[in-house]
């Protein structure tokens, strides 16, 4: 093999792998290094949203969805299936052949499109010189014309809960417990709190969460938040606000959490902790002293907006970078770095990124809040629709939510869309196809949606805009 390349990448989570294959489809001769191994010891490309993020949790999500839904909500719609039970070692098996199948994917992308897989460990050194270590051990200089560095995040550990083997753990441990747990604490109302609270929430386990913030999901639009809030206690979550964890002791009947709140010093004992707090860009021993590339306070790669870092033809993307960390975003980052090594001119609209938590109701969002909106005082107008007259979720018995669509006041194009309710992750991107095109409400108040679907929940917010919305009352129409 040659020790050089036209392009190295490092990390082959979605954004290096994106940015490798693209790299490589584009003509360039392309090696992608990535350490991380499966389960079963193996290279297993994909980065934490295949093996540890998005698709695992997402396999746990579906399934315990389907379980709520035969045991709770099918009696409803006239089926009854009797008892409803779940098998743990079976929803994990399948979960983890899901992984390996996409993995598995990747590594044979790379094949297909002649990119050089290197499994090990990858840093930078001066000069576009990377140090390849294999899983080995043995290490080699390779030479590259252009590099990425693509080496994504960890989760933050906080002192007063230090992970242990089994009880207190991070997401990764989350989405590997053999049993259900009688209780469990979960430290962190972010997306992965919510996420793997809903898992294990709905499987059976008592989930409290405990907050720091007094405010919930401060990034997502405040009525959404707010109905969001009251939809997950209604399923039993105890989602506790304004909440400080002091300690966590690990002894024979399970942890002992101490917290604080405006009522003092409290303490919940539960079977199982999970640290769901935050991630960190991970770049621990990715760059030698004298690589020249720059981190930020936070420890992030500093870049540009095109991805550049400080030194001359070295890229950084995805959760390393500054920016949401979030899979797709790095998706697109990898593509416009692999693009303009090419030769081609693209850019990543970050006004236009969708977010979305895989709750049931789903939130989705894309744009302005109506609270950054105000705080700006910038002019806008809001069109609203709930799913609780919608045929199709009326019909399939998904009733809970509402979209909102938020619009100049002055040139009615939209600012943000903001969804709570069934299918909300697929909805979304209707309205991100919208903004792409610099839509206003009024253009997709004109456009023909199929009925019934829920997307008509769209289209109704979208003529709400301007007071039109058909399957409400609304008497003053202009
Ligand atoms: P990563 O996916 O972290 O990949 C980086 C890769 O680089 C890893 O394989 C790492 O081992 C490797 N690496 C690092 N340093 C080196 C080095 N020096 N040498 C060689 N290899 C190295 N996002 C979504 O958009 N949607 C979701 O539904 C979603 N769900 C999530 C659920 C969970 C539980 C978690 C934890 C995250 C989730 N995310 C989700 C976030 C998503 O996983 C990340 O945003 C995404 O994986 C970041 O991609 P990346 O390529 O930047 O980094
Ligand atoms: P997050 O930033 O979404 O949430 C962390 C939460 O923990 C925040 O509400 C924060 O206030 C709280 N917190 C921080 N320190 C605390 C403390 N000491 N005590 C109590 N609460 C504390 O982070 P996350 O949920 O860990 O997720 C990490 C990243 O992964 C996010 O950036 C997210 O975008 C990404 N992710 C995305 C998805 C998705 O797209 N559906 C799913 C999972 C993860």
């Amino acid at each position: 093999m040659s020790d050089s390349f036209d392009v190295i990448v490092i990390g082959a989570g979605p954004a290096g792998y994106h940015a490798a294959i693209r790299t490589a489809q584009l003509g360039l001769n392309t090696a992608c290094i990535d350490k991380s191994l499966g389960k079963d010891g193996e290279p297993a490309p994909g980065g934490t949203c295949l093996n540890v993020g998005c698709i695992p949790s997402k396999a746990l999500l579906d399934a315990s969805h389907k379980f709520v839904d035969a045991r709770d909500h099918f009696p409803a719609v006239g089926i009854n299936v009797g008892e409803v039970t779940v098998d743990v070692a079976a929803m994990m098996a399948r979960k983890d052949e899901v992984v390996k199948g996409l993995t598995g994917g990747v590594a044979g992308l790379f094949k297909g499109n002649g990119v050089t897989s290197l499994p090990g460990t990858g840093r930078l050194l001066a000069d576009r010189r990377v140090e390849y270590t294999s899983h080995s051990g043995e290490t080699r200089v390779l030479q590259a014309e252009h590099v990425i560095l693509a080496p994504g995040s960890v989760p933050v550990d906080i002192p007063p809960t230090p992970l242990t083997d089994d009880l207190i753990v991070d997401s990764t441990g989350a989405l590997d417990f053999d049993h259900v747990p009688e209780r469990i604490g979960v430290i962190g109302a972010g997306v992965i709190g919510l996420e793997l609270g809903s898992v294990w929430n709905r499987l059976g386990s008592e989930v409290v969460v405990l907050e720091m913030l007094e405010e919930f999901l401060p990034m997502v639009d405040a009525r959404i938040a707010r109905d969001t809030l009251k939809i997950l206690q209604s399923q039993g979550m105890q989602i506790l606000l304004g909440t400080r964890v002091t300690g966590a002791t690990p002894g024979k009947d399970g942890v002992a959490v101490s917290y604080q709140t405006s009522d003092g010093e409290q303490t919940v004992t539960v079977d199982k902790l999970i640290v769901a707090v935050g991630r960190r860009p991970f770049t621990d021993g990715l760059l030698a002293d004298d690589s020249g590339v720059n981190l930020n306070e936070q420890g992030f790669l500093i870049v540009n907006d095109t991805c550049a870092t400080d030194i001359e033809n070295v890229y950084a993307v995805g959760d390393a970078v500054r920016g949401p960390m979030l899979a797709h975003k790095g998706m697109e980052e990898g593509i416009m770095v692999a693009e303009r090594i090419a030769g081609s001119k693209p850019l990543v609209n970050y006004d236009c990124v969708p977010s979305v938590i895989y709750t049931h109701p789903e939130v989705a969002w894309v744009g302005k809040t109506e609270q950054e909106l105000k705080a700006s005082g910038e002019d806008y107008r809001v069109g609203s629709f709930p799913f609780a007259v919608s045929g199709r979720a009326l019909a399939a018995n998904d009733t809970q939510g509402m979209v909102k669509v938020i619009a100049d006041g002055e040139t009615d194009r939209i600012l943000g869309v903001h969804i709570l309710g069934p299918q909300a992750s697929e909805i979304i991107a209707q309205a991100v196809i919208a903004m792409e095109f610099g839509a206003c409400a009024e253009d997709l108040g004109l456009t023909m949606f199929a009925h019934p679907t829920l997307s008509e929940a769209l289209h109704e917010a979208a003529l709400g805009v301007a007071g039109h919305a058909v399957h409400m009352v609304n008497r003053k129409r202009k």
